[in-house]
């Protein structure tokens, strides 16, 4: 178990996965590598650079799917720039967004930048809105199950609390499992989605001086508990 200090990497056999950061409010991005193929996950702000060094132009323009498991900023920060930047190095094979069914934040991005390179785009965009968990393969072979997770922000009052649309993902290649519950409380999806993956990666974004469990983020604890029951695991998102 590795605890908050990114990069963190995985790798088995030809499965790889790499969370450049996870650090709450600020920004998340992680990399998943599955035989020649790579998956972006949570694009947070810094996303482009961590891609750049890390697996230059020509790689990140081969991006088929992008994965977002809810619309805070922290998780899609860098989806404007990674669009643009395929746009401008012209990026000519598909791209497909993940994200769960109502987030607002990812439609807006998308129509943004329709209306502002709309004579300028060089590749297709499709956008896979996720309205239950259901099992579907990428175009380039990973099988993922998207899992509904508890993940509330406060309104405006200050008071009361709205579900935000937010999911997790199972990432399999080649009988290896990857387990990414996003930002979430302790829920049973992710407890038997985490359960005997090769690899979970656990938030445990509570703040640890209230150490009431709540319906945003897990304890370290229920984190902890969650992250045992996989093979290893990736504590993240812990307030720093
Ligand atoms: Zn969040």
């Amino acid at each position: 178990m590795i605890e908050n200090t990114y990069p963190l990497s995985w790798q088995k056999d030809d499965f790889q996965i790499k969370v450049f950061c996870s650090i709450p409010n600020i920004a998340t991005g992680i990399l998943i590598k599955a035989a020649k193929n790579y998956f972006i996950v949570d694009p947070g702000d810094g996303i482009l650079r961590d891609l750049n060094t890390e697996i230059g132009t020509k790689n990140i323009l081969s991006v088929s799917d992008i994965f977002i498991s809810h619309g805070h900023h922290d998780h899609v920060g860098g989806v404007w720039s990674l669009l643009t930047y395929m746009r401008v190095m012209r990026k000519t094979t598909p791209l497909t967004l993940h994200f769960p069914k109502g987030c607002k934040e990812i439609i807006s991005i998308y129509n943004a930048f329709n209306q502002v390179y709309s004579h300028s785009i060089t590749y297709k965009i499709i956008l896979n809105e996720i309205p239950d968990p259901k099992k579907f393969n990428s175009s380039t072979g990973l099988v993922i199950t998207p899992f509904p997770v508890i993940h509330k922000e406060i309104l405006n009052d200050g008071v009361t609390k709205r579900q935000v649309p937010a999911i997790g993902f199972n990432f399999e290649h080649n009988n290896m499992k990857i387990c990414y519950g996003g930002d979430t409380a302790y829920c049973t999806e992710l407890e038997e989605s985490a359960k005997n993956a090769d690899l979970a990666i656990i938030e445990a974004g509570h703040n640890e001086h209230e150490n009431i469990p709540d319906d945003m983020h897990m304890t370290l604890k229920e984190a902890k508990k969650i992250g045992e029951s996989a093979k290893e695991y990736f504590l993240v998102h812990v307030p720093e």
